[in-house]
């Protein structure tokens, strides 16, 4: 039989980090088993239920490349689903006459009631064992609960199952938070003569100092991330492993890789804690390593103004970056000089680097660099170190100005690699800009 999973958000308004957890792995499930995700947004309690709620949803899925394969009939597959709880009501209302028809159900004070039934139940869990839910002593008295409210509102428990049954489900990854709720829910399956699916009931994420996470906790919302140019399959990567990993242990695994090796017995028992640093960590392992369209890509989406710029500069320019900027979110502001001529000095770095004392040499590097055969980096390099060398004076007296006249700043890629992307025309004029400077600055 053909796995056949589903995340099933009820519309809070937020995408928690639990919850886009809950969605990789029934998706990676599906993924791995060449099974169907099956997207169902829960949102019967009418006050949450607006559209911007569900569209942070949407979004959060979309953003971290989490597809789903269908949705209500009739809907073309270019456009497939979600399903709404809020348009099934009257599957739900057939089922509900069903279980009255049957005595399984039963009106109380207005209120339907489901009939209970009144011995323990085993849970068989695929990550947790067998769970043995014995009846509270409050429900020793009263077992039955409501599935239908007094004013006709079907309850989670009921359209839960129901959809679970209807979609054909095999399997409900979902929050250990859920486990008390199980019990109910295979009782109520049974009673809609059908075998309940496979649960897996997934570790729930703690802080990183093992407290509970709240929707307020730094890192707790996906929306977070997505603010700050995370780039998603790293955050895809992180997330996968929060209560599951891969038998030696791998941590920066691309996504064919994690779907690939995911499965439902390497799910840990034990909480996750997300560790906010280490989403750093791995953001950063990712980045690195995306291929150039995609960290172009990447780049424009995080308010990178290229200009007119060539393609091949624009490329040449990254390439001398990706390896240094720790989140996208950075990079403006590193590469900026790339893309305009108009930038200040950084005043702290331009007092140091346009010293007096620094004017000969970088007059004399001027000179030497107009002449070069080429601007590789290894020539620039060589010829720079040869000039200081010959100056008796340090490199950095030499590379100082060289960088503050390029840059304007302190940080940035190897000022040989950035030289040879701008190329010498630009940088010669940059240096007699800052020379014009030193000049001022001599008179003054
Ligand atoms: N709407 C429920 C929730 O968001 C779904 C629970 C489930 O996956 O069965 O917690």
């Amino acid at each position: 039989m053909s796995v056949r999973v589903r995340f099933a958000p009820s519309p809070t308004g937020h995408l928690h980090i639990g919850g886009a957890r809950t969605a990789l792995f029934n998706w990676l499930y599906a993924r791995h088993t060449g099974g169907q995700f099956v997207l169902r947004i829960e949102d019967t309690d009418e006050e949450r239920n607006t559209p911007e709620a569900i569209n942070v949803i949407l979004e959060g899925l979309r953003w971290l490349g989490l597809d789903w394969d269908e949705g209500p009939a009739g809907e073309s597959k270019g456009n497939r689903g979600p399903y709404f709880q809020s348009q099934r009501g009257e599957i739900y209302a057939r089922h509900v006459e069903a279980l009255k028809a049957k005595g399984l159900a039963y009106e109380h004070e207005g209120a339907i009631r489901f009939r209970m039934q009144r011995e323990a139940i085993t849970i068989p869990d695929l990550v947790c064992g067998d769970v043995v839910r014995e009846l509270t002593d409050r429900e020793q008295e009263q077992p039955d609960f409501v599935i239908v409210r007094s004013d006709g509102k079907p309850v989670f428990h009921l359209v839960n199952v129901i959809d679970d049954l209807e979609m054909g489900i095999t399997h409900v990854i979902r929050g250990e938070d859920h486990l008390s709720n199980t019990a109910k829910h295979i009782a109520l399956f049974r009673a809609l003569d059908a075998e309940p699916p496979a649960f897996a009931h997934i570790p729930l994420i703690l802080n990183s100092d093992g407290s509970k996470m709240s929707k307020r906790d730094d890192g707790a919302s996906l929306d977070g991330w997505q603010q700050t140019h995370c780039v998603p399959e790293a955050v895809v990567n992180y997330l996968s492993l929060l209560g599951w990993s891969p038998k030696d242990d791998s941590q920066v695994m691309p996504m064919a890789e994690i779907i690939e090796r995911f499965d439902l017995p390497q799910i840990n028992r034990a909480n996750a804690r997300f560790d906010v640093k280490k989403m750093q960590w791995m953001n950063y392992e990712h980045l690195r390593n995306l291929p150039m369209p995609r960290y172009r890509q990447l780049a424009s989406e995080a308010g990178m103004d290229f200009g007119d710029a060539a393609e091949d500069y624009i490329e040449a320019a990254l390439v001398t970056c990706q390896n240094k900027v720790k989140q996208i979110s950075d990079l403006p502001d590193y590469c900026r000089f790339y893309f305009t001529d108009a930038f200040e000095y950084d005043e702290a770095m331009a007092a140091k680097a346009f010293a007096p004392e620094n004017k000969e040499g970088f007059a004399k590097l001027r000179e030497l660099f107009a002449n070069l055969e080429s601007f590789e980096p290894e020539l620039t390099e060589t010829a720079l170190k040869a000039l200081a060398e010959e100056l008796d004076v340090k490199i950095r007296a030499l590379v100082m100005p060289a960088r503050c006249a390029c840059t304007g700043v302190k940080i940035g890629p190897s000022l040989y690699d950035l030289m040879a992307v701008l190329g010498r025309d630009r940088v010669l004029a940059r240096f007699d800009r800052a020379l014009a400077r030193m000049d001022e600055s001599g008179e003054g």
